[in-house]
Order: structure tokens, then sequence, then C-alpha cells
């Protein structure tokens, strides 16, 4: 149970018998003894790490005794056995996105399908412990760091994405992958490619109050919620007596769409009494488990993480988990549940100073229903030629609008340019389907379909081939994610010191397209030329660019390939574009030494002829609102005389901690 506010439990202050609350301990008279939750499975208990970890194997428990009723009873009261381990939960953010038939396709086999996920290598070997070798520490697997929890979500989402695929390889629909999130999270969890495992009260380190989350499982593997399916973490403690807990963190679904919630108090509902969902809380809750955690923070005043669910816009099934920051248990009573079952509720007020985060989503919310937004110059700078409209925003200064451009959403081409050979496309009839190698275009990504199912790229690749006009598969193929526009709303705002700037009003997920770079292509000898003239907008391909590691770890499925996890490709010719006349949103992203998107060359054919594009993809998962940026790269001939003969560098204003001073 996570906080769902049942409609007909109304708060009963005053109603707890303060006196029979005990005495309460501060805080350091309290000695952690063990993070039950945060253990790694035993070693070797399972093939490859592919069965459930910890959390999921163990048995769920039916509360079946019997507790006093009554409303002026206090939740102390309520106290029965003591904790068991947290393993009753619900479904609740289980909601499996990909849920499609499952057939089996006899296709020719793809270089992925050779490595079957359904009957792993069984090793007598304990799994290997990869931390070291990716470069974490044991003391960065306790306690993280911004750098290192960045690195492990990467990891997480880089392997889901690989398992997507090789699923989706195997069958007949797109999208129909079981859970590769759970796969995931179990590979990493037992390849010791994880942080934060040591529990504690208040933020987890390297965790920021906006980061948001697609799956349960990307907080476990930081350490911000341990368990992947109950709403309360808790901490175990040495008391007085007996072992007792804390509450360290909450995952709260209540509905995004309640209007009168007000954004920093939450009412949370504790745990249990509804496991039987024809009989939704006709159960008292106990004072078990979660709830004595609660019970005791409740006591305590500890500090309590709280991540907000919020339902996918784009995946009505799923969730979006953001982490709203620190809250304190303000209050706490019992109330009555629809079916006459006492539950447990706890206000949980949001803790003051914090950045803000949950109240930007209902800032976005508002604004999407239509309310008036201070700063708004233009609705729509594409002028309709893109299906979602860009608005364009300054609540900076008095500056009305960027120096005249015309929006133009993909490439002009000179007419004398020619790169390559003729070339055609594909000749599948329908839409192009991972793993059939009879498609061209899959032959021309070494046999793998380069996005998953709901259009996220599984890896960076020197080319990713696209079905194109001149391919004879229907236009909803999925391998054309980079010709369909614009996913979602865009605004070009004007930011504090670095010009106009990118932003979007929607939560962005890591591998998703996000724009092309639109302009006109320009001969690769003219460059220096533009550069003199004062053109701010080329986008040059052969430029120096700083190497990072996005696709998965190779080794994390035993396959062999030392080449497959090198991202440093050479490119197969320069692009040069100018979008100083013509352009779309993308020459408004500015530089940043830490960005949030990346670029990818992707090439289709058109006219018999190949053309390549340059696309953005997001580098992580980025929160509504937050500027877009990409490295601009280094010109060759700077770097070959060094950062300081660089002239006509820009100083840089990105304010990351890797910040290299000046880009261009
Ligand atoms: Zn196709
Ligand atoms: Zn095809
Ligand atoms: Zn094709």
């Amino acid at each position: 149970m996570e906080g769902r506010i049942g409609k007909n439990s109304v708060p009963l202050h005053g109603s707890i018998d303060k006196s029979k609350i005990l005495d309460v301990k501060p805080l350091k008279s309290l000695i952690p003894i063990f993070s039950m939750s945060s253990q790694t499975p035993p070693l070797g208990q399972y093939p490859s790490g592919f069965s459930p970890f910890f959390p999921f194997g163990a048995p769920q428990q039916t509360p079946t005794e019997v507790t006093p009723n009554g409303a002026a009873t206090p939740i102390r009261a309520y106290r029965s056995t003591p904790w068991a381990g947290d393993t009753s939960s619900t479904m609740e953010g289980f909601s499996d996105q990909h849920t499609s038939g499952k057939k089996k396709r006899g296709s020719p086999k793809s270089r992925s399908a050779k490595l079957s996920l359904d009957k792993p290598k069984r090793s007598q070997e304990p799994p290997v412990d990869l931390g070291a070798l990716v470069g974490i520490s044991p003391a960065q697997k306790d306690d993280g760091s911004r750098e290192m929890v960045n690195f492990v979500l990467m990891a997480f989402d880089a392997l889901r994405r690989r398992l997507c695929q090789l699923e989706e390889a195997k069958e007949l629909s797109l999208g129909s992958v079981k859970r590769a999130d759970l796969k995931a999270c179990s590979i990493l969890m037992t390849r010791g490619i994880r942080t934060n495992m040591r529990k504690r009260v208040g933020s987890a380190p390297g965790v920021e109050i906006g980061d948001i989350f697609f799956f349960r499982t990307e907080m476990c593997v930081v350490g911000l919620h341990s368990p992947s399916m109950s709403g309360i973490d808790v901490l175990h403690i040495r008391g007085e007596f007996e072992e007792e807990t804390l509450a360290v963190s909450i995952v709260s679904s209540g509905e995004y769409d309640d209007d009168a919630e007000d954004i920093d108090v939450i009412t949370y509902t504790g745990h249990g009494g509804n496991f039987f969902k024809k009989d939704k809380h006709a159960i008292d809750q106990k004072l078990q488990r979660g709830n004595l955690a609660l019970d005791r923070s409740s006591r305590e005043l500890n500090e309590i993480r709280v991540i907000r669910g919020i339902r996918d816009a784009v995946n009505p099934n799923a969730k979006v988990y953001v982490y709203d920051g620190l809250y304190k248990i303000e209050d706490s009573w019992i109330g009555k549940a629809k079916g006459g079952g006492d539950v447990f509720k706890y206000k949980l007020a949001r803790m003051s100073g914090q950045p803000s985060a949950y109240s930007v989503w209902k800032s976005v919310q508002k604004w999407k229903s239509g309310s008036s937004r201070t700063g708004l110059i233009l609705a729509d700078i594409s002028n309709g030629a893109e299906s979602i409209p860009v608005a364009l925003f300054n609540e900076v200064d008095n500056v009305k609008a960027p120096i005249y451009f015309n929006y133009f959403h993909s490439l002009r081409h000179p007419k004398s340019f020619s790169l390559m050979q003729p070339s055609n496309g594909c000749t599948c009839t329908k839409a192009c389907v991972p793993g059939d190698l009879n498609c061209a275009c899959i032959r021309r990504n070494e046999g793998d379909f380069p996005y998953t199912g709901n259009g996220v790229l599984v890896n960076r690749m020197q080319l990713v081939h696209e079905c194109g006009p001149t391919c004879q598969c229907f236009p909803n193929c999925k391998n054309r994610v980079s010709q369909t526009g614009l996913k979602h709303q865009m605004e070009v705002f004007k930011t504090k010191d670095r010009g106009w700037g990118l932003r979007s009003l929607d939560p962005i997920r890591a591998g998703t397209f996000i724009c092309e770079y639109a302009g006109e292509v320009v001969d690769r000898a003219k460059v220096s030329e533009l550069v003199r003239e004062g053109n701010e907008y080329v986008f040059d391909t052969t430029r120096i660019y700083g190497q990072f590691k996005w696709n998965y770890e190779p080794r994390l499925l035993e396959e062999v390939n030392p080449n497959e996890s090198s991202e440093d490709y050479a490119m197969p010719y320069p692009l040069v574009i100018s979008a100083k006349s013509f352009g779309n949103v993308a020459r408004f992203m500015n530089h940043s030494c830490s960005p949030n998107v990346f670029w990818q060359p992707v090439v289709y054919e058109e006219n018999n002829q190949s053309y390549m594009h340059v696309a953005f993809f997001a580098l992580r998962h980025i929160p509504p609102m937050t500027e877009l940026t990409y490295d601009y790269g280094v010109s060759r001939s700077d770097h070959a005389e060094g950062i300081s003969a660089a002239k006509g560098r820009k100083k840089c204003l990105c304010q990351s901690l890797k910040c290299c001073g000046f880009y261009g």
C-alpha cells in the first residue's frame, strides 16, 4: 500500500491518547545493526543472476490476528508482532510496461538471438563481483556520490535496454518484454554494480532532489529506496529492549490528479489490509513491519525520503518516480477504510529550504491544462512545422525574440551534394521486425534492431541505420524514430547568462529521441570561414568530443566481444550543418561539459541515396523544465594547439563540476 488516500477516511485529530506514548529516545542512542533489504543475495544461489533476487524471493505474509478496533485507539496500541522482514507488499508500481502477446517466430537468427535468455549458462561458480572491474570501490558501494549514482543508473538502463533488445528479437511483436528491469537489477545486484548500500536516515548521497526514475528497481540500485515492491523502506536499529525499525523512505503514489493536494504535505496510508483485491480494506491494518517503523519515526521525528509516483503520460500503465526530498511525520491517526477496516494514517510535511521537485510537475500540469504563464512571447516558433507547438518564453529580460531564422525540421542539401553510392532500402512488406535478418536495414545494424519497442535507442553506434522513404516498409515502422518529429513538449527560453536555451515540459527517458540537428549542409572547407563570420550555429561532426560510456557492459551478459564496449567511433564521413538561416529547436541547445543529451549519426535512404543526419538522444533521464545541453566539442585545430592557444573559444558557463572552462 502506498499512500493512496481512502475517500472515507477522515482524520480524527486529537483522537490519539498522548499519555500512552512512550519516552522518545534521541536518534544517536539508536545503533543501526544491519540493513536487511540492501543485502546482496547469497552468492551462487541463482545461475547468472536471472532469478529473482532477495526482495522478490521472500514469501508474502497475510495478517491473520485479531487486533483491537476503535477510532480512539492510538496507533501504538496496535503493536502486535515484532519485525519479521518487510516482505508483504502490493503489486503497485509493478505494472508491466510491455504486455503484448508472446509468439515464436521462425525467422533467421540474428546475432543477438545466439544469446538465449531462457537458458542462461549454468555455472557452478558464484557470480563474479564486477564492481572493482568497472571502477566501483567497496567504499563507493557503501556511500554514493553524484558521479557514482549516474554511473550505476546508466549501467542499469544500458543493460535493461540490451535485455529488451534481445527479448524483442525473439518475439513476434514489439514491446513484449517481460520485465527487463527486474533482470537488469538482479544482474547488477549480484555483480556488485550498485551504490549507497549502507542504509541511512536522510538523503542518499548523489541522488538529487528532483531526480526521476522510470522503475522502482532503479531506486534500489542507488540505495534511494531499497524494497522494490513495498512502499516503506526501514532501517533496523537496536532499541532499549529489542530490535526496532525506523522508516527512512516511502514511495507515495497518491493520485497526481488530486487538485486539493497540498504539494508539501502527504497523507500516507500505512501498510497492509488490502491484500485481497475484491475485499479491499475489509481487514484492519496491523502495527507491524512498515507501520511499526512509521510509528517509531513519528516519535523520533527522523527525516524520511519521499518519492512521489506519478502516472507516466507516455505510458499510462507505468509510473515516473520523482525524488521529492526529505519530510518528517507531523501527525498520525487511525482512519476507517471504505470497507470498514482500520487504516493507519501518517501526515508528512516537507522540510523547508529544499529545491522544488514535485511542485514543478504540478506547475507543468497546470500550464498544460491552460492556466496562464508569465513570460510567454510566442505560442509556437515552429509555425506549425512541428506537430507539438514549441513555445517561446522570456522571464529574464526584455528581449522579445531570437534573431530571425526560418524554422525547418530537417536537412537541406546543396544540389551538387552526393556522398554515398546509390543505395536501396529494405523490401519488408509491413513494419520491420526485430530479429528478421531478411530486412536489409536490420542487417546494416549488425542484425540488431537499434531501438526498443517503445522507441528508445539501445546502444550508441558508429551509425544507426534507419528505414527511410526508399524502404518499402510501412511508414509506422519502428525503425524510423528520428524521422517522426518532436515527442516532447519543448520550449525555447531565455537563460540567465547563456542566451536562449531549450527545455522540455515532459520528463525525458534516457535513450529517447529528442530532435535532429536541422539546417543547411555546408562544405567542410567553409567551416573556418563560417566561424570567422560569427556563425554560432555550426554543427561539425569532425570536432573532438568528450568520450563517455553509454552502452551496456558485455561482461554482465557473459558476451565476449571486447569491441562492443568501445564507443570511440570514427565518423564514416564528415558532416557540417549550419543552422543560422534554417533550423529547428536543436539550434537553441547550449553546451555543457556535463551534458544530459548526446548526438548520434543516423543514416537512411531518400531517393535511393543514403543521407546522414545528426540525431539527439537523452543521455540520462531528464526531469521536466531542465535545460537540455550537449557537448559542443573542440575544433581539431584548437585541440592541436592546446587549451592555452585556443582563440575564439567561448567561456563555458555550464557550471558543472567537470567544466573545462571553455568550449568551441
Ligand atoms: Zn522499416
Ligand atoms: Zn525492413
Ligand atoms: Zn528499411
